[in-house]
């Protein structure tokens, strides 16, 4: 998507450690316009699934995939980090590495808001290693939900995660495909 590409490159900033820092406009001041934007492609794209509900993980996809769920009409259910262990029975549990902050988080989801009759398509901020992912996808997993597919705003295509989600079977559509960065240049696929 090119409004999205033209932004990155415009005010996205590559940090050590392959980190796009893109909080002037995706997730920290956000920019609800382009979200609209990037709401309106995914519809698109996933035009005909019959995708009833959006699951996305806290904190940063949150607002992605609420302007995302206004142009589909959808609910918007989000995986919790949880510090409560003793959670067993009314939630979905899983963990999930996390890519900036190092550490494993526990992620829950209220089996009262997954079913096994959901459609869902799967939103993030980003995709780097796929373990956001991966760890939405074995909480559907566990609902019997459908998956129908993931729309991601930016994915790091020289990172393993795209070739691992799409391995299992997931349609991925990521709006901005980076092929390379380093400071001073960014390539796009
Ligand atoms: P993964 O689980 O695919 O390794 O990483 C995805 C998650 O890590 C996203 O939810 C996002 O919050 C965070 N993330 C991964 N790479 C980046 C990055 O380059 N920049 C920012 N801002 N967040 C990232």
């Amino acid at each position: 998507m090119k409004e999205l590409e033209e932004r990155i490159l415009r005010d996205g900033i590559v940090e050590d450690g392959d980190v796009l820092k893109v909080d002037s406009f995706l997730n920290h001041q956000m920019d609800v316009e382009l979200f609209r934007a990037m709401g309106k492609e995914w519809v698109r794209l996933f035009d005909g699934e019959g995708i009833n509900k959006i699951f996305t993980i806290e904190a940063s996809g949150i607002g992605i995939a609420c302007v995302a769920a206004l142009e589909f009409g959808v609910p918007v259910v989000f995986a919790k980090k949880s510090r409560t262990r003793n959670i067993a029975g009314e939630v979905y549990h899983t963990e999930v590495p996390s890519f900036t902050h190092g550490g494993v988080s526990d992620v829950i989801v209220s089996k009262r808001f997954l079913l096994p009759s959901d459609r869902l398509l799967l939103i993030d901020d980003f995709l780097a290693n796929g373990a956001a992912l991966e760890g939405l996808i074995g909480l559907a997993e566990q609902a019997g939900a459908t998956v129908v597919g993931a729309g991601i705003a930016v994915e790091k295509a020289f990172q393993p995660g795209g070739e691992r989600i799409r391995a299992k079977g997931v349609r991925v559509e990521s709006l901005a495909r980076i092929k390379s960065m380093t400071s001073g240049q960014l390539e796009f696929c």
